[in-house]
């Protein structure tokens, strides 16, 4: 072990980054905003690019020495361009956070109206949700979903956008388990003369691999995350069509919001765009999509509540109300017993946010790892076994959740996941 290592120095960070290493290996991730990266882009990330300061874009910096940079992040926006099929790509976004609000700081000015769904019904904080700084200064107004069929109701957009008139409209979102309908939003916001913004941080990967619609040719801003189904190092990206849109965003994200990008993160996007353009990743995408209707329809089978009755995508949002139990009992039961989710509202919920009626899950992670649409079932099967035992005996679900675990860690010793050792 070389004696600067990071056992060496810090043994204690060393021996905890090891723990989590161990648990992310014995664990079946259904979380369904995270993934694994491969070794590659995770080689990436952990490199020397992390010393240095480049304010600015490719060939415009303020400090010296960017000869390499400049070819790093130029690669990243010509992979990023090639993959979704844009113009133009700024890779320098911190996180999906801030990309957003770039987007509000190149079209709008505080107090203006901004358009986009509910948190409650999937969507995103930063869609001026009113703890977010978006709802704070800015002026929101919101969609949701219809209460028979738990999907956007379009015609009810378009009436909001014609009465309240918004100024940027976002589409997409962090528990929406449907087919986000780009054409028809792009109507309604030309019909308001709204810019419209697809945020597609949860579908990247689904969109790249060509297993969800492309927003490409109807909205007119592109966000997206890095690190959730596009398989990436935490970051973002913002894309445009036209190059009126890009040279907005452009001075948005940098001097507007951001000082020097991260270029460890830049080569690790660059990394896994490289890998989402490849033929595999295609597969890797249909099969996420696949698995995540096999792990519905199982989950159904089961006498589970399904918002909207299924899923187009990686994603799944179940109510637990007919299970007889809140969304954060179970995602705690499900963790001990190996299966990581995380509770979530569902439309409608009459329980509060911090402990709500449902649970989300996602199938980007267990795809990574080679799993198919028979360990779906399995998962399926546990995830009934403990969420029935505990409504009915806490007893009971020990037993149920010791022995789940058990079943959970030879099933995941058969799947190594990507990256890890
Ligand atoms: C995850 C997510 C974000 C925010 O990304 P962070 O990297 O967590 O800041 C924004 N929008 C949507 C729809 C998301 O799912």
């Amino acid at each position: 072990m070389a004696e600067n290592s990071l056992h060496v120095v810090d043994p204690e960070i060393a021996e905890l980054i090891k723990a989590e290493e161990r648990r992310q290996a014995d664990t079946v991730k259904l979380i369904a905003s995270e993934n694994y990266v491969s070794k590659a882009v995770l080689a990436a990330t952990g490199t020397v690019l992390t010393n240095k300061y480049s304010e600015g874009y490719p060939g415009k910096r303020y400090y010296e020495g960017q000869q390499v940079i400049d070819q790093i992040e130029a690669l990243a926006i010509e992979r990023a361009k090639a993959v979704f099929g844009v113009n133009h790509a700024n890779v320098q976004p911190y996180s999906g956070s801030p990309a957003n609000l770039a987007i509000y700081l190149a079209f709008l000015q505080p107090g203006d109206t901004v358009m986009g769904m509910g948190l409650p019904f999937g969507g995103h904080l930063t869609h001026g949700w009113s703890v977010s700084a978006t709802g704070k200064w800015f002026n929101p107004v919101r969609y949701g979903v219809r209460k028979d069929t738990g999907r956007i109701d379009l015609d009810e957009v378009r009436e909001i956008a014609l009465r309240e008139r918004p100024k940027l409209i976002f589409c997409g979102g962090t528990a929406i388990p449907r087919t986000i309908d780009f054409p028809a939003f792009a109507e309604i916001a030309k019909e308001v003369g709204a810019v419209l913004a697809a945020d597609i941080a949860h579908i990247a990967g689904l969109v790249a691999g060509g297993a969800h619609p492309s927003p490409v040719g109807h909205a007119d801003v592109i966000s997206t995350t890095t690190h959730k189904t596009l398989r990436g190092p935490r970051g973002a990206m913002l894309m445009a069509t036209s190059d009126e849109h890009a040279t907005a965003i452009n001075k948005a994200v940098f001097p507007g919001l951001q000082g020097g990008p991260h270029n460890h993160t830049t080569a690790a996007i660059a990394v896994a765009l490289h890998e989402a353009a490849t033929e595999e990743f295609r597969d890797y995408a249909r099969q996420v999509v696949l698995n995540a209707k096999a792990l519905a329809e199982e989950l159904i089978s089961r006498g589970f509540d399904l918002v909207s009755g299924g899923t187009d995508n990686h994603l799944i949002l179940m109510d637990l109300t007919p299970k007889g139990i809140g969304g954060k009992p179970a995602a705690q039961a499900l963790d001990k017993a190996g299966l990581e989710t995380n509770y979530n509202s569902v439309p409608f919920d009459t329980r509060k946010p911090f402990d709500p009626s449902g649970i989300r899950i996602g199938t980007a992670g267990v795809t990574s790892r080679g799993m198919g649409v028979a360990e779906m079932r399995q998962i399926g099967a546990w995830m009934d076994q403990v969420v029935s035992a505990l409504a009915k005996d806490e007893d009971e679900a020990k037993h149920v959740i010791t022995r789940v675990h058990g079943e959970v860690r030879e099933l995941t010793s058969h799947f190594p996941a990507p990256g890890l050792s």
